[in-house]
């Protein structure tokens, strides 16, 4: 096989249909039922062999992103290395396009990234399974950034199972100012949760069938997130948003994850458009982008 030198890997952002979040366990971690589904919002990450490991990361909101080992993609090369024997030494090249802290997933594509560019670079061959598997070690949505399409998820996030969805939605993201942190959304649902742990987490059966039948004014009307009333207190300025996309023709709003990113269902590519530049021009949100799913999970875009 000829050796390659670089490869570049394109992965997806996400957004959660469903996300039921049940009690928190004894690891920190707490018990979901969540609906994945990959956007077409993407983050671009070069592997390239080089003498040392280095991470640069470029695009909006890049400085947020850490260039050390803590980096979700530097980690990820690190866990590969160690699991094959390899050596870990890669030039990493993150072009963001996906929100840094926004409840899209962008750390887990960027790990799932670097996962599938390093088989390649190294000439692993390994299965997406065995991927996966590392890929759970990484993060509870690094799993799902390999898998693409659109999934159930259980356990933390990382069990997933592919659902039958038909057709394709078309997506507003409207982009909230600032970012939030994932365990603090954990820890403020906790919180609100005054009457106790949760012993029964809510059921994704609707949001499984509206898929099924490709139905946008179904899927819009099912759409829910238990993190979202924790995503709401710490950043307030959210429930706006929501409201006013609802009145701007929404088929439905959801904070996606843990925020502050908020998806809005259009009935089609056209209606997203005109949806994203009445929303654009509310000032209730820093910035939207259209996007469209089921999208495909990480993939080689070129080698060299
Ligand atoms: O797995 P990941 O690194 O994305 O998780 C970040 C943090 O989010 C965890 O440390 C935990 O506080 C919280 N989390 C959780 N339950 C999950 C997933 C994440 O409490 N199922």
């Amino acid at each position: 096989m000829p050796t390659v030198d670089t490869v570049t890997v394109r992965a997806p952002a996400k957004v959660n249909l469903h996300l039921g979040v049940g009690a928190r366990r004894d690891d920190g971690f707490h018990d979901l039922t969540t609906v994945f589904h990959a956007i077409s919002l993407f983050d671009e990450v070069t592997v390239s062999r080089s003498d040392a490991l280095t991470v640069v990361v470029e695009g909006d909101g890049a400085a947020d992103v850490p260039v050390d080992t803590s980096n979700l993609a530097a980690r990820a090369v690190l866990a590969l290395a160690e699991a094959t024997g390899s050596t870990p030494d890669v030039a990493i090249h993150v072009r963001k396009g996906i929100p840094v802290a926004g409840g899209c997933a962008g750390g887990s594509a960027d790990a799932a990234a670097a996962l599938v560019g390093c088989d390649a670079l190294w000439g692993l061959g390994l299965s997406r399974d065995e991927l996966i598997e590392i890929a759970a070690t990484l993060g509870s949505d690094v799993p799902f950034g390999l898998h693409g399409g659109t999934a159930l998820g259980t356990g933390r996030g990382e069990r997933l199972t592919s659902v039958l969805a038909a057709g394709t939605f078309s997506w507003v993201l409207a982009l909230a100012e600032g970012g939030l942190s994932t365990p603090e959304v954990y820890g403020e649902l906790d919180r609100l949760r005054v009457d106790g742990p949760v012993t029964v987490v809510s059921d994704p059966s609707d949001v499984l069938a509206a898929l099924r039948q490709g139905s946008a004014v179904q899927l819009g009307k099912a759409l829910s997130n238990d993190l979202q009333p924790a995503a709401v207190s710490l950043k307030p300025e959210l429930r706006k948003l929501l409201a006013v996309g609802e009145d701007l023709g929404a088929l439905g709003g959801v904070v996606s994850g843990s925020g502050p990113t908020v998806a809005f269902l259009g009935r089609d590519a056209a209606h997203a458009t005109a949806l994203a530049a009445a929303l654009a021009g509310q000032g209730v949100c820093r910035t939207v982008r259209v996007a469209e799913g089921p999208a495909l999970g990480a993939r080689v875009v070129r080698s060299l």
